[in-house]
């Protein structure tokens, strides 16, 4: 993704809780490899339940907070696939992260979106992890761009889809 300033990602977050005053940003935000990411994605260190994902949507900085769902016990020890990445890891390094839509109204405030999300917000790493070529795959450059195209657009999707507050009402009348 483009690079991305620091007051550009603070303002990105569209649901930020209204007693919440500042975004903390990632103390790495200075060693951001911008070109190897989709999103932006961190964990607020002063409240580890709590992430942003800030990814760029059609030129603009957009992004959402989301709070880790601290119930991890109904998975067991069955492998979880990330909503966003699409590699299907450990239960421990996927969780279920919840995104509260943005609203005045207090009926859509209770409304939230959920998605399995690594766990470390860590999907460039998978994507670009080396894919097994066989001798009638396409080569592993474009495997990984494959893989980071799907990873823009279903981050994207799910971005628009917190914000998205139209089609909610529409879809509930
Ligand atoms: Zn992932």
């Amino acid at each position: 993704m483009r690079p991305m300033t620091r007051a550009e990602v603070r303002a990105a977050i569209v649901n930020l809780d209204p007693a919440q005053k500042k975004v903390h940003l990632p103390t790495w935000f200075d060693e951001v490899h911008w070109h190897r990411i989709d999103y932006l994605g961190w964990r607020d260190l002063r409240a580890p339940m709590r992430v942003y994902m800030v990814a760029d949507v059609d030129g603009e900085a957009f992004g959402v907070m989301l709070r880790q769902n601290p119930n991890q016990a109904a998975l067991g020890s069955r492998a979880v696939m990330c909503d966003l990445c699409r590699f299907t890891r450990r239960f421990n390094e996927v969780s279920l992260f919840t995104a509260q839509r943005p609203s005045k109204d207090k009926r859509q405030r209770l409304s939230k979106l959920g998605l399995h999300v690594c766990t470390d917000l860590d999907c460039s790493v998978n994507v670009h992890s080396k894919p097994i070529v066989g001798p009638l795959d396409p080569p592993a450059e474009e495997t990984i761009e494959r893989r980071r195209q799907g990873l823009r657009e279903r981050t994207v999707t799910f971005l628009r889809s917190v914000s998205d507050l139209d089609r909610t009402a529409r879809r509930s009348e």
